[in-house]
């Protein structure tokens, strides 16, 4: 199989870690502010930002409609933090009017532990791995009411947000609340970049 090429939406958000570890993957990794530049991806990682602030810039630069468009066929893709939050069929705590692109059946709500709770970290077990990730949560969203075929893939473990939903997957949409960029662990990119060999398979 050739290289697959994995873009980091880049108008706004925290996109030089992923395309770091992206590479690290052996991918092609490229920043995303055009529609010719999505057309040539595999895959699409959504950073963390700000999410009304990506929606609109989205809109602007006419990267709108060709992202939801991608992620409604099919083409993997792996928000975190804002990015999670733009791929909510339904928000909670948005600002008004504010779009997403979709492709998740939950309600993301966000800034969801508090705006007083700025950041945190944690370990996580997470789904179909042997070692809890370490998660750094920044003005995070979680997730709430799943749709039948959202799988959860983490969850906090513990204090007084315990039990939410922080990690989901559903066909090739995978969403974090969390930094997986940080910390210098690959493994949910991974997940991503399996995902492009599964959906080219089949
Ligand atoms: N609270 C931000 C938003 O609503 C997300 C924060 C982040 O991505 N670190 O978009």
């Amino acid at each position: 199989m050739t290289t697959p090429t994995v873009g980091v939406f880049a108008l706004q958000g925290d996109v030089r870690e992923h395309l770091r570890v992206l590479e690290s993957l052996g991918v092609h990794a490229v920043g995303v502010r055009r529609s010719s530049e999505l057309d040539a991806c595999d895959a699409l990682v959504l950073p963390g930002g700000e999410s009304t602030t990506m929606a609109k810039l989205a809109r602007t630069f006419d990267l709108f409609e060709p992202i939801r468009r991608r992620i409604a066929t099919g083409m993997p893709v792996l928000g975190t933090c804002a990015g999670m939050i733009l791929l909510g069929d339904r928000i909670a705590d948005g600002a008004p009017g504010q779009e997403t692109f979709g492709g998740l059946d939950a309600t993301v709500r966000r800034n969801a532990f508090g705006r007083q709770v700025d950041s945190f970290e944690g370990d996580l077990r997470f789904a179909g791995m042997a070692d809890p990730v370490h998660a750094v949560f920044i003005r995070a969203p979680w997730v709430e009411d799943p749709g039948p075929s959202v799988e959860v893939l983490a969850r906090v473990a513990e204090g007084p947000a315990a039990g939410r939903i922080v990690a989901v997957r559903q066909g090739s949409v995978l969403a974090t609340s969390f930094h997986p960029e940080w910390g210098g662990d690959d493994r949910v990119h991974r997940l991503l970049v399996d995902q492009i060999r599964d959906s080219t398979q089949e």
